[in-house]
C-alpha cells in the first residue's frame, strides 16, 4: 500500500518573530521593529531596512506596554522604548510607513 499523501492547502510561509515582550510568536508583519541605533537608543524600523539588532513588539504589547517586561527586555532604554511605544500609538493607522519616524 503505498503511503497516502498529505496533500492539504500548502500554507505560505510566514516568517514568524517573537516579541520581545510577551514572547508569543506573531508574523512578522504583524510586528514592529525596534533597531537600536548607534547612540544606544532604540528606534522604529517600518521597513525592516535598518541592518544590526532587532527587537520585534507586537501589537498588543505595543499598545498596552507592559512596564515590567519592557524592563526585562530593553533594561535602562525601557523608558525610551516605551516613549517610543506610545508614539507609535499615536500615528498608528494614521500612515503606513511614512511619518512614523522618531525625530532624532
Ligand atoms: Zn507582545
Amino acid at each position: 500500500m503505498a503511503a497516502a499523501r498529505v496533500q492539504g492547502p500548502k500554507p505560505k510561509h510566514v516568517p514568524l518573530r517573537r516579541c520581545v515582550v510577551c514572547r508569543a510568536s506573531s508574523p512578522k508583519a504583524t510586528l514592529l521593529r525596534l533597531v537600536r541605533d548607534a547612540d544606544g537608543s532604540f528606534k522604529l524600523d517600518p521597513g525592516s531596512v535598518a541592518g544590526g539588532r532587532g527587537a520585534y513588539v507586537c501589537r498588543t504589547c505595543a499598545a498596552e506596554p507592559n512596564e515590567k517586561r519592557l524592563r526585562q527586555a530593553f533594561r535602562s532604554q525601557a523608558a525610551q522604548v516605551s516613549a517610543l511605544l506610545t508614539a507609535v500609538q499615536a500615528v498608528a493607522g494614521q500612515s503606513n510607513d511614512s511619518g512614523i519616524r522618531t525625530e532624532a
